[in-house]
């Protein structure tokens, strides 16, 4: 029997340790997900599928602050996210138990007969969650695939099961019949490629690394399994010099450090106009050196550690070789910290520059004219978010058009909401989650002719 010893990444504690599931174990839980799909979850009136979604989503509302508490505790976010982490559980559960009673079909006129289409569920879906925020990827994932009448497997990353575990059981205590949500903890190489092999498993869900997104839609390929990918990212953060350069410095910090940089849409690049370069490095500063960097315990925390030792070195290794301008500060002791740091360059070719780093590190560069700052923000392989400050709203929507990117915001440092679709360009991912028309990707749409 394997386990995994989950560690406390604030203090290198040892908090629990958890089961690692077999490949045997994996098939029981999918043929066990597959028998509640075909023997009851599929077949619900739609209204009591929203029902239980509602109340699911209400027993998650009780528990917030254990479930803060316990990704506090395992994945070293702060109290503030934590909760936020929780709450947009509940909140997508909420958005989506509306979905149900409203999956509608088509009337389409052909000749010789009436043709309607349907929205007919999967079947059973294989959810894959990474580490860096193991509530709310678990949640963009199973919410709108429960609605639409699936049944989901979910598989969170080895570091962080103990959110995932959780809702696995506050789901049942809501009334969701067993099987319909089942949480896996195990290994990617064991039960996340199961899911992928597994006929049963009829889309396969994955937030994670470009490397590993690639493997999996390879696998899928063998079944023409459906898939959605939510992959890395490098994104920009574009500062012209009109804009409130108070107001960008201001928020740059929060638009990359976030989750100690761990975030798929960090704005890890920082674009400057050549004309206010000085004045915005001037007042990025404070803002930087003013983050408080404390145990998450600490209510006021406003970034933590990273998640794990090998994060920790991967981070350094960034570090070593590049430019650091100016960082703040750490608590130190043993837990994995970096300090927020802000490294300048002039090369598109510095590693920094073109890789994620996934850690609290942002990278600074000027540019001359609007042209040249959508080509350095679309000069890399990826495209998942991205900000432009400017007071010229013409300017704002024309560079937000122009960046080859799934999320934009205007003078603002995140576009992620869960009413909106979400996803990236490139080899930032394929499909698109949460908005209006998410439960659409855990459908087949049916078209039914019937002659008169
Ligand atoms: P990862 O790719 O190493 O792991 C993600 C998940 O996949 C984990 O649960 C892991 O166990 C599993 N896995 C690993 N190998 C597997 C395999 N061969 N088959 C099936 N499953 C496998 O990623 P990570 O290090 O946990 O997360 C960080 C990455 O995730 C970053 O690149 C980040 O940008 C990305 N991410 C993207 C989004 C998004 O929405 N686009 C959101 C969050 C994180």
């Amino acid at each position: 029997m394997s386990s995994y010893t989950v560690i406390n990444p604030a203090t290198t504690e040892a908090v629990t340790d958890v089961h690692l599931a077999s490949v045997e174990e994996t098939d029981a839980a999918v043929e066990a997900a597959h028998a509640a799909f075909v023997g009851g979850w599929r077949d619900l009136a739609p209204g009591e599928r929203a029902t239980l979604l509602r109340r699911f989503a209400s027993v998650v509302d009780a528990h917030v602050e254990e479930l803060a508490e316990i990704e506090v505790r395992n994945a070293g976010h702060t109290w503030g996210n934590a909760r936020w982490e929780a709450g947009n559980v509940r909140d997508c559960l909420n958005y989506y138990s509306a979905a149900p009673e409203r999956l509608f079909g088509r009337q389409i006129p052909v000749p010789g007969g009436v043709d309607v289409t349907f929205r007919e569920p999967l079947g059973v879906v294989g959810v894959i969650v990474p580490w860096n925020f193991p509530m709310p990827i678990a949640g963009w994932g199973f919410a709108p695939a429960l609605a639409a009448g699936n049944t989901v497997v979910l598989k969170p990353a080895e570091l962080t099961p103990l959110t995932a575990i959780r809702l696995g059981e506050l789901a049942l205590e809501a009334g969701l019949p067993e099987h319909v949500l089942t949480v896996i903890p195990g290994k990617g190489s064991v039960v996340g490629e199961r899911f992928v092999t597994h006929p049963l498993v009829r889309k396969i869900v994955f937030t994670g690394s470009t490397a590993v997104g690639k493997r999996i839609m390879a696998g899928c390929a063998d079944q023409v399994k459906r898939v959605t990918l939510e992959l890395g990212g490098k994104s920009s953060n574009i500062v012209f010099a009109d804009a409130d350069i108070d107001a960008a410095a201001a928020s740059a910090p929060y638009a990359v450090f976030d989750n100690a940089g761990q975030d798929c849409c960090a704005r890890s690049r920082i674009l400057v106009q050549r004309s206010a370069y000085d004045e915005f490095l001037s007042k990025l500063e404070p803002a930087v050196t003013g983050m408080r960097v404390l145990d998450p315990t600490d209510e006021s925390s406003e970034m933590g550690p990273l998640i794990s030792a090998q994060q920790l070195g991967t981070v350094r290794g960034y570090l070593d070789e590049a430019d650091v301008a100016f960082e703040g500060s750490t608590p130190g002791g043993p837990g994995f910290w970096v300090p927020p740091s802000v490294v300048t360059t002039e090369d598109p070719q510095a590693r920094i520059w073109r890789e994620e780093v996934f850690g609290p590190v942002v990278a600074v560069m000027p540019f001359d004219d609007e042209a040249e700052a959508v080509a350095l923000a679309n000069d890399t392989e990826y495209g998942l978010s991205g900000s432009i400050f400017t007071r010229d709203l013409g300017r704002g929507l024309r560079v937000a058009r122009a960046v080859e990117s799934g999320n934009l915001s205007v003078n603002s440092h995140s576009a992620v909401r869960y009413w909106t679709p979400f996803g990236g360009y490139k080899q930032s991912g394929l499909g698109r989650e949460l908005g209006p028309d998410a439960t659409s990707a855990f459908t087949e749409e049916k078209n039914v002719f019937i002659a008169h």
